[in-house]
């Protein structure tokens, strides 16, 4: 399983993370904070057309079958996610940031991760587009990321992981859609 909880301790010790996804997200996110001064780089525009040119087999309306999808290379299931929203002209905040957490639900799911695989039924039996439910397990992803980050003495893993599993149970579409419409 992808371990977003060493996203935390990556933060505060700068190294050893178990998890290139999780390496990854952490870099994309402070990467975007310096992102007003630094524009896009000439490599990072080529690296956008290459991947435009990728062929897109991702698409977050379809469960990738497991085996194929953890079977990829981490920054290949990333690309993959940003490349779907690329070509589909899908504007947002931080592409990097959203591409990651979709590969990091995906895992989840891929490794039947029990809550958030509840979490999926749950909310697509409620009406949500698979998209969609990614999207909103990636928000409760998202919101206790920021915590631990803002936390003076970060929790650890079990109590961090009870946490998040707890805000995936909880999740419902008719909240997920109600923040939506904010
Ligand atoms: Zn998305």
């Amino acid at each position: 399983m992808a371990c977003w909880l060493c996203v935390s301790s990556q933060l505060r010790s700068g190294t050893n993370m178990a998890c290139s996804t999780a390496r990854r997200l952490h870099f994309v996110l402070t990467q975007n904070r310096g992102a007003v001064k630094n524009p896009v780089s000439s490599d990072a525009r080529r690296q956008t057309r290459l991947d435009l040119l990728m062929p897109t087999f991702y698409d977050p309306n379809t469960k990738p079958d497991p085996a194929d999808w953890l079977v990829l290379d981490e920054q290949v299931r990333i690309t993959q996610a940003a490349t779907y929203h690329k070509k589909r002209g899908i504007r947002l905040p931080n592409k990097n940031a959203h591409a990651t957490f979709h590969a990091i639900i995906e895992n989840q799911i891929a490794s039947n991760d029990a809550p958030v695989v509840r979490s999926m039924d749950r909310l697509k039996a409620q009406g949500l587009d698979r998209h969609d439910c990614i999207h909103a397990i990636a928000w409760v992803l998202s919101q206790h990321l920021f915590e631990q980050m803002k936390a003076e003495v970060p929790d650890g893993p079990e109590v961090v992981n009870s946490r998040y599993y707890a805000g995936v149970e909880r999740l419902n579409a008719k909240d997920w859609l109600g923040l939506q419409s904010e």
